[in-house]
């Protein structure tokens, strides 16, 4: 395109809260066959809410909640804001708590799985199985079961340890986008296809994508930042040209990687610096918009 039809289109992507970071990317989007989307705050709303908690070893319910408050107070995930917000109101005395005065210590973060700490002489973890398995925990079948009744509700559980041991789970749901399914159907019915990649486990991942219509044979779960790259690249050798739209650091790889990057604009700087796109309303649909303004403009020109 020529760089006037470039800056007529980016100006209209503008007005529409569609910015677009340069001609490449234009001239790219109406070429892309596939859309990769990340899970959390993406098609979801990214905004979960703890609906169960559940203690596996014998703490109190206040010694559990004033630790995953100290844990999670660090952490800038959504999951763990959640947790601090239901376990404070939790706490008996809430507007005072933490209570336990808790030292927190060389705090981790472990990308696509969860985090880690001391709290005072105690070793804490937080996050996924895989994560707990990675530290050589032991998941015991209660534990499990907790897991496969609240996944097959589309909830996400996030395992608490304390010493080694399972104290403890919650489990978060976050609603789909209120516009989610029907962009999936509108892009599908452009012969675009449409891919879920999530760090998220399998039973919930699987559960939210036939929500919306994604099928289940394009979804990639249990995704740690490069794997989703990685699952990018397998996609572009298969000849495919792939636009992935992400809200966080987690996807800036898969966002770099991808012939088009899509920030959500309600996502991280991280995220949003890895783009090529970035779409400012936080909308699903401005992805065809995008993909539609790209294909005027090229079209226009040929
Ligand atoms: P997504 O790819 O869906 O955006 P993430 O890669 O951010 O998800 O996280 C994947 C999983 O790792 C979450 O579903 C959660 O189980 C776990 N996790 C990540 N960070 C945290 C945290 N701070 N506290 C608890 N769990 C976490
Ligand atoms: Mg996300």
């Amino acid at each position: 395109a020529t760089p006037t039809a470039v800056m007529v289109a980016t100006g209209k992507g503008a007005s529409q809260g569609v910015l677009i970071k340069g001609g490449n990317a234009l001239e790219k989007a109406h070429k892309v066959n596939t859309v990769v989307f990340d899970k959390t705050g993406t098609l979801t709303v990214g905004k979960p809410e703890v609906v169960s908690a559940i203690l596996f070893s014998r703490i109190s319910m206040e010694e559990f909640c004033n630790t995953t408050i100290a844990v999670e107070a660090n952490s800038e995930h959504p999951i763990a804001k959640a947790i601090v917000e239901h376990a404070k109101n939790r706490l008996p005395n809430h507007k005072t708590q933490p209570t336990n005065g808790s030292i927190v210590k060389d705090f981790e973060v472990h990308p696509g799985a969860g985090v880690g700490c001391k709290v005072g002489p105690k070793t804490v973890l937080i996050g996924n199985k895989r994560l707990m398995t990675s530290f050589n925990i032991s998941i015991s079948l209660e534990v499990e079961n907790y897991f496969t009744d609240n996944e097959k509700l589309a909830r996400t559980c996030v395992l608490v340890a304390i010493d080694g041991k399972i104290a403890g789970a919650v489990a978060v749901t976050d609603p789909v986008k209120p516009e989610a399914a029907h962009v999936i159907s509108y892009l599908q019915s452009m012969n675009i296809t449409t891919v879920m990649v999530t760090g998220d486990n399998r039973s919930t991942a699987t559960a939210i994508a036939m929500e919306i219509g994604i099928g289940i044979e394009n979804v990639f779960a249990e995704t740690d930042p490069l794997g989703k790259a990685e699952r990018i690249k397998e996609l572009q050798e298969k000849g495919m040209i792939v636009a992935m739209v992400g809200d966080g650091i987690n996807d800036s790889p898969a966002l770099v990687a991808a012939d088009v990057g899509m920030a959500i604009g309600a996502g991280t700087d991280v995220a949003i610096e890895a783009a090529d796109i970035v779409l400012i309303k936080s909308c699903l649909e401005d992805v065809i918009t995008a993909i539609d303004l790209s294909k005027k403009t090229i079209s226009r020109i040929h």
